[in-house]
């Protein structure tokens, strides 16, 4: 019933044990998978893991295991969206708020499994983020969706992100100039960035992909700052940014290029954009 036996990813398999073994696993999570069946199943395992009381979490031979394996552990609860509607209520989640704030029966902590949480509107993310955003202790939201991007920028900056990916292809002159942009960030003075950020002025759709890229070096650092391995393709950069900016930083700089891509469909000033990317990146990472 371990990591290994999921059809998942051998980096998603690594990330997800590795960060739950360590003792760091973050108060909240998104997985993003597009296999309904297969997400299910991972976030059944990882909640296993997380109430384990062995060694090499999910043992799959304590208490807390079996019980999680027969669906029937009282610190492991599953919610989804109104059947009628396919949504979410904001009731569902006062209640799953409430619940949140006693404290676990049997385990260290208590595991809610959001199922569908992509079919969360507004009001209902709205009510969640109250929580994610003062945590009580022992708690772990495991929110899962077939696509992450659906959730409040809000949402998702203060969840850690597990995707089995894969969906998505990234053209490389997109992912490289973000990665210039990512690598010159932290750099001590600001040429580098001006550099990397050059390549824009004259490519207004590459400034507008690089901005949906970007945010995902942030995201592999805050992974790095958790103790989670970051994806192979982030991780020379991210790490670099997870030595030179703090959590609530990179946090912040993820926020940074979510305003300037609203910005730029808004159909600002682009020349203005393009400095002010410098300008907020800079800022916002604490240099
Ligand atoms: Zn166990």
């Amino acid at each position: 019933m371990g990591f290994e036996s999921l059809q998942i990813s051998e980096p998603l398999k690594k990330a997800l044990s590795s960060s739950v073994n360590s003792g760091r696993f973050p108060h909240a999570a998104i997985l993003e998978d597009e296999d309904s069946e297969r997400l299910m199943e991972t976030a059944k395992t990882l909640a296993a893991a997380l109430v384990c009381s062995g060694d090499d979490k999910p043992c799959g031979r304590c208490i807390n295991c079996l019980k999680a394996r027969s669906d029937s552990h009282p610190d492991i609860k599953i919610f989804e969206p109104d059947p009628k509607t396919n949504n979410f209520k904001v009731e569902t989640v006062r209640e799953i708020r409430s619940d949140a704030y006693i404290v676990a029966n049997e385990a260290d902590r208590k595991v809610y499994i959001l199922k569908d949480a992509q079919n969360m509107l507004v009001p209902a993310q709205n009510a969640l983020l109250k929580v994610l955003e003062e945590p009580p202790e022992g708690v772990c939201f495991l929110l899962l969706t077939d696509d992450k991007n659906v959730f409040l920028q809000t949402v998702l900056s203060r969840c850690a992100v597990f995707s089995q990916g894969g969906g998505r292809r990234v053209d490389s002159g997109v992912f490289e100039a973000a990665r210039a942009v990512a690598a010159a960030v932290p750099e001590a003075n600001e040429y580098p960035l001006l550099a990397a950020t050059a390549a824009f002025e004259k490519d207004k759709t590459l400034f507008r992909a690089v901005l949906q890229v970007l945010p995902e070096f942030f995201r592999a650092a805050v992974l790095i700052k958790s103790g989670v391995e970051a994806p192979e393709e982030y991780k020379t950069e991210a790490q670099k940014l997870a030595g030179n900016v703090t959590t609530a930083n990179l946090m912040r700089m993820i926020t940074c290029a979510d305003d300037l891509a609203a910005s730029f469909e808004r159909n600002e000033n682009y020349t203005l954009l393009i400095t002010r990317m410098c300008a907020e990146l800079r800022r916002a990472s604490g240099r």
